[in-house]
């Protein structure tokens, strides 16, 4: 699927909808609160921030997002968390990620865009054929939602374009 953008073209207008809707229920927000520990106690949560600020829940919504970009915050605290109240943590895997290549003449065909393009995967003596969609040459591989689509069927083997 090609990408849906806002008719305003920005993102700020996401974080506009959100801060409304909290306002309308007067959602009263918490910043810099580093969550380390949750327990549950009986019918409430115990949530302990690093610096150790206590707060009390009846029910908590544990939104922390993946392991993909630390600098953004998305450490990969909430699976431990998660997991340290008993949940099951599914394997972890990559997904929409853009892959690197070492042919040197892809460099030179960045910006350039081929459409409708067939990818397959070769595991394990198999050919795994991949829906087909846009690839995109960068300067330093490849991209495009073909690629994007594909990353989180990457078993550490080979990628073929066709
Ligand atoms: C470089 C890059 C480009 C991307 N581009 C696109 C794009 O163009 N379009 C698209 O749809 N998606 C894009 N994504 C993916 C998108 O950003 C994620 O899918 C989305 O942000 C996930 O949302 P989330 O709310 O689950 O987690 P996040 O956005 O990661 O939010 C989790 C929040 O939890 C906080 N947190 C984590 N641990 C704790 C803790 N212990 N205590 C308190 N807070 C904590 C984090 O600080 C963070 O604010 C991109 C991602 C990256 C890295």
């Amino acid at each position: 699927m090609d990408g849906v953008f806002l008719s305003t073209e920005k993102a700020k207008s996401v974080v506009d909808i959100l801060n409304n809707v909290l306002d309308e229920y007067k959602v009263e927000l918490i910043y810099n609160y580093r969550l380390e520990h949750l327990q549950k106690h009986f019918k409430v949560f115990k949530l302990i921030s690093t610096e150790n600020q206590l707060i009390i829940a009846y029910n908590v919504v544990l939104a922390t997002g993946g392991v993909t970009y630390k600098e953004t915050g998305s450490s990969g605290d909430g699976l431990n968390i998660a997991e340290a109240l008993g949940h099951s943590i599914t394997e972890i895997k990559p997904g929409g990620v853009l892959l690197t290549v070492r042919e040197e003449w892809i460099p030179d065909l960045k910006g350039i865009t081929l459409e409708d393009v067939g990818l397959s995967l070769r595991s394990g003596g198999k050919i795994i054929p991949l829906p087909r969609g846009n690839l995109l040459f960068t300067h330093f591989g490849v991209s495009g939602p073909v690629i994007l689509d594909m990353s989180h069927e990457n078993r550490g083997n080979y990628g073929q374009i066709w």
